[in-house]
């Protein structure tokens, strides 16, 4: 068996946590035949919750878990890993504002590439979930020099499967024969889910998608927006957020990082080269391919004279975002 490789989680004494354990220290992220030691960052007043996940992590009796590290330190937590789930964020409290929120998070993602620069390794695959995860994706790059800013990426995989799902109901086919819908820029109501790519298999053969639905008015409308609004939805139903398919995608995104995405386009925010017309160096979603560990945007793509003004309207708000949050920075 294979030596095991350590794998943080922060935030882990929260909701996604709770998920994303599991979904690591089963093999369903890194594989069957790789072990895993997992350090779980959390604040010091989330002690005493995280040792109730650790217990429960114990009583699970997983065969890949070659050990658990609970801590509040963050040098500690980031100590050589392999790859690292930013998870933990502040969350938005009443009467906040966006900014307030953006502030308040980019200091925690500041703090956290710091700390990942000193002790983790070199060749460490950050993945961040936490909000807004582009933006604090890349000002934790920023902020670890030494790691190659290819290795800091943001979860659009979440939107990806809800759109995926989307379509197949309304198509009538199983999730799994729907493949490379894409989602354009900022994890945020900006997002775009573009359908126009995509194809299903029916009966053995591939269609495109845009055929299959054969409904221009709800792949421009409703389907945009339900994929837009799903994260509401969740909460309005559950009185809490998404957090079973946030860990889920969390543990796809870097499943298919480490261990290759086949013959499938999967979202990823990764720093922009200015592909598709995208600003440059801001945490955008792209469809990538992945294999030997490195993702690699898909070229050649045809965007249309919609999807252009989906694209300018969420790079636009990744390069606000990206000033608000270099301004704070610098305080
Ligand atoms: P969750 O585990 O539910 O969410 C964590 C983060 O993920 C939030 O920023 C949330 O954003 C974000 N997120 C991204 N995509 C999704 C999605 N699709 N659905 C839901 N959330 C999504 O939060 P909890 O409050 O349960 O747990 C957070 C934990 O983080 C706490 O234990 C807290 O103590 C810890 N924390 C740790 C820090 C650290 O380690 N330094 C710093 C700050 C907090 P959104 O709020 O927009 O939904």
């Amino acid at each position: 068996q294979a030596a095991p490789i350590k794998v943080v989680i922060t935030g882990a004494a929260g909701q996604i946590a709770y998920s994303l354990v599991y979904q690591i220290a089963s093999g369903a992220c890194f594989g069957p035949d790789q072990p895993v030691f997992l350090h779980l960052l959390d604040i010091t007043p989330m002690m005493g919750v995280l040792e109730g996940v650790v217990m429960e992590l114990a009583d699970c009796a997983l065969p890949l878990l070659a050990g658990v590290l609970p801590t509040a330190n963050p040098e500690e937590a980031f100590k050589d890993v392999a790859a690292a789930f930013l998870v933990g964020a502040m969350p938005r409290k009443e009467g906040m504002e966006r900014k307030d929120l953006l502030a308040a998070n980019v200091r925690i993602f500041k703090e956290q590439g710091q700390a990942l620069d000193k002790v983790a390794r070199k060749d460490v695959k950050v993945l961040v979930v936490g909000n807004p995860a582009n933006t604090n994706a890349l000002i934790c790059s920023k902020y670890a020099p030494s790691i190659p800013k290819e290795n800091f990426t943001a979860m659009t995989r979440l939107d990806q499967n809800r759109a995926q799902s989307q379509l197949a109901a309304k198509i009538g086919v199983p999730v799994k024969d729907v493949k490379n819908v894409i989602i354009w820029g900022n994890h945020s109501s900006t997002q775009f889910p573009d359908p126009s790519n995509a194809v299903v298999t029916i009966g053995g053969a591939q269609k495109p998608v845009l055929a299959a639905v054969n409904d221009e008015e709800y792949l421009k409308g409703a389907f945009v927006s339900t994929v837009q609004k799903r994260g509401a939805a969740v909460i309005a139903a559950r009185k809490m957020s998404s957090a079973l398919s946030a860990a889920k995608a969390a543990s796809d995104h870097m499943r298919d990082w480490f261990l290759g995405s086949g013959d499938r386009w999967v979202s990823m925010g990764v720093v922009s080269d200015g592909s598709y017309g995208a600003p440059a160096d801001v945490v955008f979603s792209f469809p990538v391919t992945t294999s030997n560990g490195k993702w690699k945007i898909v070229e050649g793509l045809t965007v249309s004279d919609f999807a252009r003004q989906m694209l300018d309207a969420t790079g636009k708000e990744l390069a606000e975002e990206k000033e608000e949050a270099l301004a704070v920075c610098k305080d």
